[in-house]
């Protein structure tokens, strides 16, 4: 099928665009000996997990339902940190993840042992309370009063007997330099723990695929931990391994007029692209121009009841025509895990660009998809 023939909405996701950026990943790994896990929560698209499969070491998860769809679909490295475990789901994650890291030292002595026994690795996240980003407190797990991971004054020696890594997972969508600043406060406030250990998690956050992305300074963080203390570097990029790889093609529905044209579209940010409306964030759309760049301006709307429900001005060369085929672009990732069916709206399509070109729907929603979560 071509591009223009598929349905609307529908995700679509360049395997070309993909491999591009496992790629780059994998020079890291390559050249570092560091290895590089998927955040599945960023981007969960199994039809893609053999591809992402042959490049990567594995997946990680946020918990067990994540964990068995890395298990079952990739089958490598499994990797899985929670807040909190419940008691009920422990059995089945020791039972199919090689790495599980706790989030304190109350959940450690809970569980430590189990985990032990049956050979996994145990891991700690690490508080390094040393914030990066400004302005997205959301986003930010050193933020005060955040709920994640051990901080220095937490730490019981007796209890980190088994444990053979510290995580930390500081970043969100920032570059090596602010890496590095975290990773000095990660010295600074475990060092004395890391020659104990065998291995460190860097987690996810770094924007390793995006054009101004500092790879050799990312290196030098890498081998900085292999050389001082000799350990095993992991890093579970989500965002970077499908960045600026997928798009959202709709069509236009109709057109509203209220002291500025409107055209409603047969998607909707609350629905389909929640992070516009929660990060938040304008995603690029093919053809179209900042407000006032081009000659015919839109508020591009979805279909839901939500005032807010816009996903922002575009402007055009042409005027919009009922039918016309919008294409948003960096779609892949947040996206898809991310839909709902508020409103019973229709959930998109999900389709593959081959490398050859050609689509294919890999997957349709429809109204039992709707109905099946309610009762
Ligand atoms: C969200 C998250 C990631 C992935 O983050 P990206 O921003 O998608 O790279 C990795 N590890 C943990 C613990 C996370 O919470």
């Amino acid at each position: 099928m071509q591009f223009e023939q598929l349905p609307t909405p529908c995700f679509v996701v360049d395997e070309a665009l993909i491999e591009k950026n496992l790629k780059i990943l994998n020079g890291v790994m390559q050249r570092t000996g560091a290895k590089i896990v998927l955040a599945q929560k960023a981007f969960s698209m199994t039809a893609m997990y053999p591809l992402i499969g042959e490049y990567l070491s594995g997946a990680t998860a946020s918990g067990l339902y994540e964990a068995r769809l890395g298990h079952e679909e990739m089958g490598k490295e499994n990797h899985v940190f929670a807040p909190a475990y419940r008691e009920e789901e422990m059995d089945e994650i020791i039972s199919i993840c090689d790495h599980i890291i706790f989030n304190s030292f109350s959940q450690l002595a809970k569980f430590k042992d189990k985990a032990l026994q049956a050979g996994r690795k145990v891991g700690l996240r690490v508080n390094p309370e040393c914030s990066t980003q400004e302005g997205h407190e959301i986003y930010d797990p050193c933020s005060p009063g955040s709920r994640f991971g051990a901080k220095q004054e937490d730490f019981r020696a007796e209890l980190l007997e088994g444990v053979s890594g510290l995580h930390f997972h500081t970043l969100c969508q920032q570059n090596s330099d602010d890496l590095e600043t975290t990773l000095n406060a990660v010295v600074e406030k475990f060092g004395q723990w890391l020659p104990q250990m065998e291995w460190i998690n860097f987690g996810g956050g770094h924007h390793i695929t995006r054009e101004d992305y500092d790879i050799p300074r990312l290196e030098a963080c890498i081998k900085r931990m292999q050389n001082d203390y000799g350990l095993e570097v992991y890093l579970e990029p989500g965002e970077a391994v499908a960045l600026n790889a997928g798009f959202l093609v709709t069509s236009v529905l109709d057109f509203h007029k209220n002291g500025m044209d409107i055209a409603i579209l047969d998607t909707s940010a609350t629905c389909h692209m929640p992070d516009v409306l929660e990060m938040p964030y304008r995603p690029p759309l093919i053809g179209s121009g900042e407000v006032g760049e081009k000659p015919h301006l839109y508020r591009l709307g979805g279909q839901t009841c939500l005032s807010g429900d816009v996903i922002g001005d575009y402007s055009f060369d042409e005027p919009l025509k009922e039918g016309d085929r919008l294409v948003f672009e960096d779609m892949a990732i947040y996206s898809m895990v991310k839909t709902n069916t508020f409103n019973g709206m229709p959930l998109p399509a999900i389709a593959v660009k081959r490398k050859d070109g050609d689509c294919e729907v890999v997957r349709e929603f429809g109204y039992q998809d709707f109905k099946m979560r309610l009762a």
